[in-house]
């Protein structure tokens, strides 16, 4: 058994934090940065370049990519050999209290009726799994409520199969338009019950923009998805564009005989997330 100490799992959070909404992961900066020399419009070739110069700004002044610095989302993975000695849930609270504090990143977490802010970004939605090993890997995702709001679940007929999935999610991303602040990510969850699909659709959003599904049928229905969505040009900020999305992940789980649960998680093109290992 190995001891993770709760002030490492505290500074690593409260960094996290930090990093990630300064810092675009390599693989969406890429994209971003390229992104202006794909299109042929002018207006699309603009708002690439503005996103880049932002993306420069963030990394030269330690400010914010963004405004709307998130809802703190972790997903953690425990090894079933580690020890940590104190309240990880508490202590991940306390890392995103830090952060969001020190770094000078909006609190958004409010009251669903009441409105009134919780003053410290907590709490934090924390999805747990244990894992064999000896490790403790944290990753950390900001989700701001432009893209959030546009994510839906519903449950399809099975018979909607493959068909269903497609026109869904196209009709998704249609009506979301510009709300998301695309070019956007899209996560799909497949299969399990009504939460487990929303969880699995955006733990797809914390895959690289290019990695390839080891399911080689998920990797060609990623694919042909992700081509219909930017066949639909909405574009960089919804001015129109051959990219309306950088990315189409999809993940699945077996479900029940008489449901698909399927959801939509879209993350905008401000795709802040960092994973940390203890
Ligand atoms: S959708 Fe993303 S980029 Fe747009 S305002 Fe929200 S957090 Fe910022």
């Amino acid at each position: 058994m190995r001891t993770v100490s709760i002030k490492d799992v505290i500074k690593a959070v409260r960094d996290v934090c930090i990093h990630a909404n300064r810092y675009q992961p390599a693989d969406v900066k890429k994209c971003l940065k390229e992104g202006g020399a794909k299109e042929d419009s002018p207006t699309a070739k603009e708002v690439f370049r503005q996103i880049a110069e932002n993306i420069d700004l963030a990394e030269s002044t330690g400010l914010p990519l963004c405004q709307d610095t998130g809802l703190a989302v972790f997903f953690v993975e425990i090894g079933q050999d580690v020890y940590v000695d104190g309240n990880l849930t508490e202590g991940i609270n306390e890392g995103v209290r830090q952060g969001y504090g020190e770094g000078f990143l909006r609190k958004s977490a409010c009251d669903p009726f009441t409105r009134k802010n919780t003053g410290d970004n907590t709490p934090a939605v924390i999805h747990y799994d244990i894992v064999p090993g000896d490790k403790l890997r944290i990753a950390f995702m900001a989700k701001g409520g432009g893209a959030e709001n546009m994510s839906r679940v519903t449950m399809l007929a099975p018979a909607e199969g493959w068909e269903g999935v497609k026109k869904f999610v196209l009709t998704r991303v249609s009506e979301a338009r510009s709300n998301p602040c695309p070019p956007i990510l899209i996560g799909v969850g497949l299969g399990g019950t009504f939460e487990h699909s929303a969880k699995l659709a955006k733990l797809a959003l914390m895959r690289k923009v290019d990695d390839v599904n080891s399911d080689p049928d998920l990797a060609a229905k990623e694919k042909e998805l992700l081509a219909l969505v930017n066949k639909l040009n909405i574009g960089p900020m919804g001015l129109g564009g051959k990219q309306t999305a950088l990315a189409l992940k999809i993940m699945k789980s077996p479900c029940h005989i008489a449901s698909l649960p399927l959801a939509v998680n879209i993350q905008c093109h401000s795709s802040r997330h960092e994973e940390v290992e203890l």
